[in-house]
Formats: C-alpha cells, structure tokens, sequence
C-alpha cells in the first residue's frame, strides 16, 4: 500500500510510514466510557444481597427467641447476604446503597446468629 501523506510504498497494515512519519491508523475511539459501563454493570448482586438481608433482619427483629436451627439458618441468610454485598461492591455493580444495606443487615443478622448460638 502507499502511504496517504507521502505516497511512497510502505508494508500492508504498517501503523507509521517509515518514510515520513506519519502515523496512519487513529487510535481506536475507547469501546465504552466508564459512565457506559457503570450504566452496563449487573445489578443482581446487589438486589440479592439487600433481599437477603432484610430477610435476616426479619426474622432475628420478629422472633422473641430462637432454637438452635433458626439460629442456624439466620447465620446461613446473614452470611448470603454478607457475601453477594462483597461481590456487588468488589464488582463495582450498580444499587451501591442496596449492597451496603445488605452488608449491614448482613452483619447484624450474623451477629445476633451467634450471641444466639454461643
Ligand atoms: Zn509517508
């Protein structure tokens, strides 16, 4: 092929005529702004984990008190919770504010789970 600028012959897909210099590809335009891609992240961690928490948060503020299974199954909610809210923030998802509801009532469920057990 032939440079556009010079016309001299340079190589088949070459990114810089050697002759002048110029280069002769633009730089890829960028495929997704950070603002497309926050508008693209998954959200279902977060919802998950903001579910699973209030989920936690009903049973330990509704139940005078606990046998050792519900305990149990509360920790095993409070842990879901916990654990889909890491994945949610780390991933960057969306419903920021729902994972971290769901980290927090996470907690508190975990918590309330083993003062319960212990
Ligand atoms: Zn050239």
């Amino acid at each position: 092929m032939k440079c556009p600028f010079c016309k001299e012959e340079i190589a088949d897909g070459a990114i810089k005529c050697k002759h002048c210099g110029s280069m002769l590809y633009q730089t890829e335009p960028q495929p997704m702004t950070q603002q497309v891609l926050v508008q693209q992240a998954p959200i279902w961690s977060s919802i998950t984990s903001m579910v699973l928490g209030i989920l936690a948060l009903m049973t330990f503020l509704t139940e005078e008190w606990f046998t050792v299974d519900e305990a149990i199954g509360l920790a095993i909610i409070s842990g879901l919770a916990i654990i889909f809210s890491a994945v949610a923030l780390s991933q960057k998802q969306r419903g920021r504010g729902m994972a971290i509801a769901g980290l927090v009532t996470g907690i508190l469920g975990a918590l309330c789970a083993l003062g319960i057990e212990f």
